[in-house]
């Protein structure tokens, strides 16, 4: 009783701790409710995420000659209570960004084109959600991965099945080190020994540097440490996926055609609870609901000859 008594501050305080942590948690799901419930396809018109009619729909077997989804498509989306995005245009035949051979590489967040689409990208490879491979099966939306050697090593195979649905892989470094940090020596091997072994596991050098948290990225130490290892082109970001929202740099808060997002694999411990296609679903929602398509970087950037 004593020590009850004595302690009762602290049983105060850790008693409004926990009401605080209930309430944030309360919260969080009624969020969590919230943009539950408004990812089901909602009544308003789908006209108004209907693609310009300028462009045809491709040779696509999974749109309809409208540019609407097909019901199949329809299907999928409704599965992960998602509104279906317009499909994206055919690739152009101009690629907007054309990359080098050797000298500089070029440095950019988002990519010319007047096509109402963003592209996605996915950092790290922390998190390694199955649901997150069928997510992207069912939605065949397109994405570029970015991954750090030291995070996926333990589980190359799961990219692969990603990669196996058309995607590519991209290089964030050995052990996401800070590059401006670092000297340009441990710069070029946190790019080149990532490289080496991405080139190994998936068969294919990747084409695009990121360095973690951009640091760096305009820098001529790291320019040089990317010509050296292989990568063409360092690529940044216009808009990053939290939990539920996009942090914009534009004052504005709205996408812009060509952005670069990006997104990482993560799991419950780094989004409060939510899975990585939950997060992501919000992510698709959030595009959805400004209008654009998804559309695959690598169709945008016309690699060097070889
Ligand atoms: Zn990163």
């Amino acid at each position: 009783m004593n020590r009850h008594a004595r302690s009762r501050t602290t049983v105060y305080v850790a008693g409004a701790l926990a009401l605080l942590a209930a309430a944030t948690g309360c919260t969080s799901g009624g969020d969590s409710g919230a943009a539950s419930a408004a990812l089901v396809p909602a009544s308003g018109s789908p006209a108004t995420a209907a693609p310009s009619p300028s462009r045809s729909a491709g040779p696509s077997p999974t749109a309809s000659p409208t540019g609407a989804p097909a019901a199949g498509d329809a299907a999928a989306w409704a599965k992960w209570h998602l509104t279906p995005l317009p499909p994206a245009p055919p690739a152009p035949a101009d690629k907007p960004v054309k990359l080098a051979r050797t000298g500089p590489v070029p440095v950019f967040s988002e990519v010319k084109t007047p096509d109402k689409v963003v592209f996605v990208t996915i950092d790290d490879g922390a998190e390694k959600d199955p649901k997150f491979v069928e997510m992207l099966t069912d939605l065949k939306v397109p994405v570029s991965m970015f991954l750090t050697r030291d995070i996926v090593k333990d589980d190359y195979g799961y990219f692969k099945r990603l990669q196996a649905l058309g995607n590519r892989i991209h290089n964030h470094t050995v052990d996401h080190a800070q590059m401006s940090k670092v000297p340009p020596e441990k710069q070029k091997s946190e790019i080149c020994d990532a490289q080496a072994a991405l080139t190994q596991q998936y068969g294919t050098p990747p084409l695009l540097f990121r360095p973690p948290y951009g640091d760096g990225a305009n820098t001529p130490a790291l320019n040089t440490a990317v010509q050296q290892c292989g990568p063409r082109a360092v690529v940044l970001w216009r808009e990053s996926m939290q939990i539920h929202d996009m942090q914009y740099q534009a004052a504005d808060k709205k996408l812009r055609a060509g952005d670069i997002v990006l997104a990482h694999f993560r799991g419950p411990k780094d989004l409060k609870g939510e899975t990585m296609t939950q997060m992501f679903g919000e992510l698709l929602a959030r595009i959805q609901e400004q209008g654009f398509a998804v559309a695959r970087l690598e169709d945008y950037i016309e690699a060097p000859a070889a």
